[in-house]
């Protein structure tokens, strides 16, 4: 299953979602998060990925839960277009301070195990300047590599940064504009889709899609990256670790006297987020239409989100008799 052919069978305009999950430290943690797979395999994602520690941190929990994943990919309800479909998997891959084998047996591994989908990635800054440090210095390296040993094999995702990309802490550094030359380089090099930093700011990414259009491709698949609104707390973080501005009108929506509610402000980011989804959609005319949701390996938000917003909804798995929350999935 490449999410490069999963995009061309579905027609233009059809909105879709995917899942981000992150491999859990302990047994149990595996455990549970394979049995939330199961269930958000019911909402039909496109396909879910996998991150992976920079420098290869998490190599054999990512790999081996992707091996798990495959080897049990009836116990995933994946409702797709033409009936039941198995979990597409992706994988991320990093490619800086890491040695040329651990990136090899990463591929090698994941073609073993019928991963067809990489995000190809840099991952932390290369240690040295001179690129000696691992043999990769940037992502397009990375996606040359695997285009040159697997040719068509991998159907590979690149990252964009809708506000500009920035190593440190220093958020002057961000330049969107001069991102956009190695992000044409990427998708030159053989990338067949884009999944953009978490972002809140629409305009933002608005101005970003059409520069991409008119800079990169006019066809490449963005899919706009969206972190669901779990907690204040974590909402505010993963803004600010990832150089993201809130716009005043959401921020507005938490008073203070409500930031330590989390069901209340679970409650209202579960309304942004729909409100996002909606308004790129319809301001993109759908060029716009997968949407690719960082869940922190959290259920209920995400789940929350596809299940009231009218786009991403159509293809939820009904279960016959029992109601969702009664279903009994296959237990991991
Ligand atoms: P690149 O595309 O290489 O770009 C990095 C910077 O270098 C940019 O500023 C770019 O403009 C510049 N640049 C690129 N090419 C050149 C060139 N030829 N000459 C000069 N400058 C150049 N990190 C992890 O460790 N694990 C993960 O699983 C992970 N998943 C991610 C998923 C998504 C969707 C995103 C958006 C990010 C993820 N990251 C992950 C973080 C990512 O590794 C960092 O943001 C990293 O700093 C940049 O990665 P990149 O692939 O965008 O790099």
């Amino acid at each position: 299953l490449k999410i490069k052919d999963r995009l061309e069978a579905i027609q233009p305009s059809t909105p879709f979602m995917s899942l981000e999950f992150f491999p859990p430290k302990t047994e149990s943690g595996i455990s549970n998060l394979l049995n939330r797979m199961t269930r958000l395999s019911a909402l039909s994602p496109l396909f879910i990925t996998l991150t992976w520690g920079a420098g290869g941190s998490t190599k054999d929990k990512t790999l081996g839960l992707l091996e798990m994943i495959q080897n049990n990919a009836a116990a995933f309800n994946v409702n797709g277009e033409d009936g039941k479909d198995a979990l597409c998997t992706c994988m991320h891959l990093t490619c800086t301070n890491t040695p040329l084998e651990v990136i090899d047996e990463a591929l090698a591994r994941a073609k073993q195990y019928g991963v067809r989908n990489i995000l190809a990635l840099r991952g932390d800054k290369p240690l040295a300047d001179d690129g000696t440090e691992g043999h990769f210095k940037y992502a397009v390296d990375l996606v040359r590599y695997i285009k040159q040993q697997y040719g068509d094999f991998f159907s590979i995702g690149v990252a964009a940064y809708p506000e500009g990309h920035c190593d440190g802490a220093d958020s002057s550094e961000q330049d969107m504009v001069a991102d956009l030359v190695y992000l044409k380089e990427k998708i030159d090099a053989g990338a067949d889709f884009v999944i953009t930093q978490l972002f809140y700011d629409v305009e933002k990414f608005l101005q970003f899609e059409a520069l991409v259009r008119e800079r990169v491709s006019s066809s490449v698949e963005i899919i706009p990256g969206l972190m669901p609104i779990n907690t204040f707390q974590l909402f505010h973080r993963a803004a600010k670790l990832s150089h993201a501005s809130i716009p005043e009108q959401m921020l507005a929506q938490f008073p203070e006297d409500i930031q330590n509610d989390d069901d209340k402000v679970k409650e209202i980011g579960v309304k942004i987020m729909r409100a996002m989804i909606e308004e790129i959609y319809t301001k993109t005319q759908g060029r716009v239409r997968g949407f690719h949701f960082y869940t922190l390996n959290l259920e209920k938000a995400v789940a929350k989100i596809v299940e009231d917003c009218s786009l991403l909804n159509r293809h939820i798995e009904q279960p016959a008799e029992a109601s969702a929350d009664q279903q009994q999935p296959r237990s991991f």
